[in-house]
C-alpha cells in the first residue's frame, strides 16, 4: 500500500475514533447511559460491530466498549520520514474506522440526528421519511432483494461517494449501473455537495423501488452499505455474529461491491475505504491517487485511480460510461446487459418506477380503458419469428392523457415448449415491460394496466416497442432454451380486440379449471429448488402443485419450466415414490431427496405438518409461521410487518432465529399462497388454527381467504383471527380469542 495512502488513512481514523469518543462522552452526559441506541427496523443491532465482535449494542452504555475496540485497533500515524507501514496497519485503522463511524450514527439515532433530513427536498421519500435520506436498509428491503442476490438477477451493490463531475455525470453514471441491476448507494460529498443533490435536481427518482439508495451527504453513511453487506452474510450465509473472518470471506467471494469515489478525497475517506477494502470490496477514484496494487485482500487490485478527465470517450457520458464499466471489472462481476432496440434505457432496475398521472402520456387498461395480454403456443409454421404488428392506431393519434383499450397476443412455437408453460411464459410480460424506464405494467391477463410516462414518447417510444420488448427477452437468455420463434400481436383496433378479448378470456378459464385440477395426488413428480443452497447449504424447498416455495418466487408450474429450460439446474423432478404417511405428506421420494441434497443435514420432512419434521427454511421466505401453544394454534406474520408479535418477537427475529437452512418444529417459513392451499398444515388441523396474522396478509389477499374460511367450514374465520392492530402480546391475544370464540380453542392440542 503506498505510503500515502495508508498515511491518510491512519490520520483518518485515528481522528474519528476520537471523535466517536468525544461525542460519546457528550451524548452520555446529555442522555444517560440507558437511552436506547436503534437502527430502525433490524434485528442485528449496530451490524458491522455485530458482525465483527457479537456486540449486542442496544444503549449508550454499550457504546464505551466499541469505542475502546476501536482505539485499540488503531495505530499512530507514521512519521514523515519513516518508511515502513503497511497494509497490516491501515487496515486495522480500516475497521477501527468503520466501528467509529456506526457508534456515531448509533449516537445520532439516540439523539434524534439521523436519518438525516435534507432542506428543500420535500419531493425525497424513502424509508426515512419525507425529505429524509434513507438510513440503513431495513431488513424487510433486505430480504426483499436477497432472492434476487441469490439468484444472481442482482449482482451487486456500487457505493456512489461524493460529487460526480457534473449533474449530467451523475445521472449517467446511476443509469449504467441501474441498466445492470446493481444496487446504487450514495453518500458522500465534495465541499459541501453531494451527488445525491446531483441526482435530486436532475429529477432522477430514488428510493427502494429504483434501486438507489441515499443514504445521508457525509461520509459517516458509507457506514450503511458495509452494514448491509454485513447483514446479508448473517441472512443468507448462515453466518454467525462475531464470525469476523467468515463474514470478510463470505463479502469477498459473495457480495460483489465496489466504491467509487467521486471527488477530491480526504483522509475519513481513505480511512473508511481502508474498512472496505478489509470486505474485499475494492475501490475506484476519478481523481489522481496513488494505487495499490493487487496482494490478496480483494480479489483484484484494492484501490485505483481513473482521472475522469483522462478517460478516452468522446464526451463525459461516454467516460461515465467506461468508469462504471471498470468498476465491474475489478470486481470481477459477470453482468448481462440486455440489448433491446428500444429508446429508452431498459434494466430490472426501472421495475419499480411509478408513472403518475400528471407525467402519463397514455395508458392501457385500469378504470377508463381495457387492457389483456395472452401468450400461446402455436404450430411452428403459424407463425413468422420476429414478427411485430400493431392492429389498429397508435397511441400518438390520441391526446395527451388519453386511455386506449390494448391486446398483446405473443404466440410462440418450439420443441421443448409445453402447453402449460404459458402461463409461466405469460407472466414474464409483467416484468419485461415494467424494466422499460418510463413504463408502469401493473396486473395480468385481462386486468392488466399499463402506462407511458411523456418522457418516453417524447423520445419516440411507440407500441411496437412493446413488441420489441417482448420479442427480444422471450428470445433471450434462459427463455431461448423453450422458445425457438415468437411473433406479437398489438391490438388497438375495438373489433379485433373484442374477439381476441373473448378468445383470451375462454382460455384464462380454461386454465383456471386446469391448475385447480393439478393436486399433489394428480401428479407423479413434485419438484426441489436448491437455488438457495449458495447462502443456505442444507435448504431444499420441495414444491407440489399444492405448495409453493417459500419463497413465492416458484410454484411447481415455474419449476417444470425451469427444468425444461435448464435440465441440470436446481430444480429436479423429484418422484413421490411410496407414499409414507398421507396425512402428514411423507413420501419416499422427497425424504431421500432432501436428506442426500442437504448434505445429510435433514433426515426426513414432510410436505403438510409444521409440528412434524416441518421443511426447512432459508432466508427469503413470504411469511413465518409460528406454533403459538398457549393459544393452540399458529401466528402468520408477513414480511411487509414489522410490528411486534404475539410470540415476543418482530418478523426479523424469527427470520434470523429459524432461517439459514434450519429445520424448526413449530416453526415454517412459507409462501403467501401456500397458505391458501387445502394442505397448508392439514395435518395439524389447517387453517382453522390460524390465531393470529399480520393485518397486511388480511387486507391484501381478502377474496382468497374468504374462499379458505368458507372452504375450512367456518365462514366467518378471518373476523376472528387476531392481528397486530389489537393484539401484540400473548396476555392479550387469549381474551381475545375466547371473545371472538376461535376455533382452534375447541381443537385437539397441537403439541
Ligand atoms: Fe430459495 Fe426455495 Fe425460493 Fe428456490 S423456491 S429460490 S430454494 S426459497
Ligand atoms: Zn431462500
Amino acid at each position: 500500500m503506498s505510503k500515502y495512502i495508508a498515511t491518510a488513512a491512519i490520520r483518518g481514523a485515528n481522528n474519528i475514533v476520537e471523535e466517536a469518543d468525544q461525542l460519546l462522552q457528550k451524548a452520555l452526559a446529555e442522555k444517560g447511559p440507558d437511552t436506547p441506541v436503534q437502527f430502525p427496523n433490524t434485528a442485528y443491532y449496530l451490524p458491522v460491530v455485530y458482525g465483527f465482535t457479537g456486540m449486542e449494542v442496544s444503549k449508550l452504555g454499550d457504546l464505551p466498549a466499541v469505542v475502546e475496540h476501536a482505539k485499540k485497533l488503531l495505530h499512530p500515524v507514521p512519521r514523515g520520514s519513516l518508511w515502513t507501514p503497511y497494509l497490516g496497519e491501515a487496515l486495522d485503522c480500516g475497521v477501527a474506522t468503520l466501528f467509529a463511524e456506526e457508534a456515531i450514527m448509533g449516537m445520532k439515532y439516540a439523539l434524534g440526528e439521523q436519518p438525516e433530513k435534507l432542506d428543500g427536498h420535500s419531493e425525497l421519500v424513502t424509508a426515512g421519511g419525507e425529505g429524509y435520506c434513507n438510513g440503513p436498509i431495513d431488513d424487510v428491503q433486505l430480504r426483499a432483494w436477497g432472492i434476487q442476490l441469490v439468484d444472481g438477477r442482482m449482482p451487486g451493490f456500487c457505493a456512489l461517494i461524493g460529487c460526480a463531475k457534473s449533474n449530467e455525470v451523475a445521472v449517467q453514471l446511476v443509469r449504467e449501473l441501474q441498466r445492470r441491476n446493481i444496487l446504487v448507494f450514495l453518500s458522500g460529498n465534495v465541499n459541501g455537495r453531494s451527488i445525491i443533490h446531483q441526482l435530486l435536481e436532475e429529477g432522477v427518482e430514488l428510493g427502494y423501488d429504483t434501486y438507489i439508495i441515499p443514504f445521508g451527504t457525509d461520509t459517516i453513511s458509507t457506514i450503511y452499505p458495509l452494514g448491509f453487506a454485513t447483514r446479508s452474510g448473517l441472512t443468507f450465509g448462515g453466518l454467525k455474529p462475531g464470525q469476523a473472518r467468515e463474514n470478510l470471506i463470505y463479502n469477498k467471494f459473495r457480495v460483489f461491491a465496489s466504491a467509487l469515489a467521486l471527488g477530491e478525497i480526504d483522509d475519513l475517506k481513505y480511512a473508511t475505504a481502508a474498512g472496505a477494502i478489509s470486505y474485499g470490496f475494492p475501490a475506484i477514484a476519478d481523481t489522481v491517487i496513488p494505487e495499490i496494487l493487487p496482494t490478496g485482500v480483494t480479489e483484484f487490485e484494492h484501490v485505483i485511480s481513473m482521472p475522469f478527465d483522462d478517460i478516452e470517450g468522446k464526451d463525459d457520458l461516454e467516460r461515465a460510461e467506461k468508469l462504471i464499466q471498470k468498476c465491474i471489472e475489478v470486481r470481477g462481476v459477470k453482468v448481462q446487459i440486455a440489448e433491446i432496440p428500444i429508446p429508452v434505457p431498459y434494466g430490472s432496475a426501472f421495475e419499480g418506477e411509478r408513472v403518475r398521472k400528471d407525467d402519463m402520456r397514455v395508458e392501457f387498461g385500469g378504470k377508463k380503458s381495457r387492457a389483456f395480454e395472452y401468450l400461446r403456443m402455436v404450430d411452428p409454421d403459424d407463425i413468422e419469428d420476429g414478427k411485430i404488428e400493431l392492429v389498429g392506431p397508435d397511441f400518438d393519434e390520441f391526446d395527451e392523457g388519453a386511455a386506449m383499450d390494448l391486446g398483446i397476443v405473443i404466440e410462440v412455437a418450439g420443441r421443448k415448449m409445453q402447453k402449460d408453460f404459458e402461463s409461466v411464459l405469460e407472466r414474464q410480460i409483467h416484468y419485461f415491460l415494467n424494466a422499460a424506464s418510463g413504463v408502469q405494467h401493473i396486473g395480468q391477463r385481462d386486468i392488466a394496466w399499463i402506462r407511458i410516462n411523456k418522457m418516453a414518447a417524447d423520445k419516440g417510444f411507440r407500441l411496437e416497442h412493446f413488441g420489441e420488448i417482448l420479442y427480444a427477452r422471450f428470445k433471450g437468455d434462459p427463455w431461448n432454451s423453450i422458445v425457438d420463434k415468437a411473433q406479437v400481436t398489438l391490438i388497438t383496433d375495438p373489433e379485433e380486440m373484442k374477439k381476441w378479448l373473448e378468445l383470451a378470456r375462454g382460455v384464462y378459464s380454461e386454465r383456471n379449471v386446469r391448475v385447480a385440477g393439478l393436486t399433489d395426488e394428480t401428479v407423479e413428480d413434485f419438484y426441489s429448488c436448491t437455488l438457495c443452497q449458495s447462502f443456505a447449504p442444507t435448504h431444499v424447498c420441495v414444491i407440489s402443485p399444492q405448495r409453493l416455495g417459500l419463497c413465492g418466487a416458484y410454484n411447481w408450474l415455474d419449476c417444470k419450466a425451469a427444468h425444461q429450460i435448464n435440465p441440470t439446474g436446481p430444480n429436479q423432478p423429484i418422484p413421490k415414490g411410496e407414499n409414507l404417511d398421507p396425512q402428514l405428506g411423507r413420501w419416499s421420494g422427497p425424504e431421500e431427496f432432501v436428506h442426500q441434497h442437504s448434505n445429510q443435514a435433514v433426515e426426513h420432512v414432510t410436505m403438510y405438518s409444521i409440528m412434524t419434521d416441518p421443511m426447512t427454511a432459508c432466508g427469503c421466505f413470504e411469511c413465518m409461521v409460528l406454533v403459538i401453544p398457549e393459544a393452540n394454534g399458529v401466528m402468520i406474520v408477513s414480511r411487509e410487518d414489522p410490528s411486534m408479535t404475539p410470540a415476543g418477537m418482530t418478523f426479523s427475529t424469527m427470520a434470523g432465529m429459524f432461517g439459514g437452512g434450519l429445520q424448526t418444529p413449530g416453526a415454517m417459513g412459507v409462501g403467501k399462497y401456500y397458505l391458501t392451499s387445502p394442505k397448508f398444515i392439514s395435518a395439524d388441523g389447517g387453517f382453522n388454527r390460524v390465531v393470529w396474522m399480520s393485518s397486511f396478509l388480511k387486507e391484501s389477499m381478502p377474496e382468497e381467504f374468504k374462499a379458505v374460511a368458507e372452504r375450512e367450514g367456518t365462514p366467518d374465520l378471518i373476523d376472528r383471527i387476531a392481528d397486530e392492530r389489537e393484539v401484540m402480546t400473548v396476555e392479550e391475544l387469549l381474551p381475545w380469542l375466547e371473545e371472538h370464540n376461535h376455533p382452534a380453542l375447541t381443537m385437539d392440542p397441537i403439541m
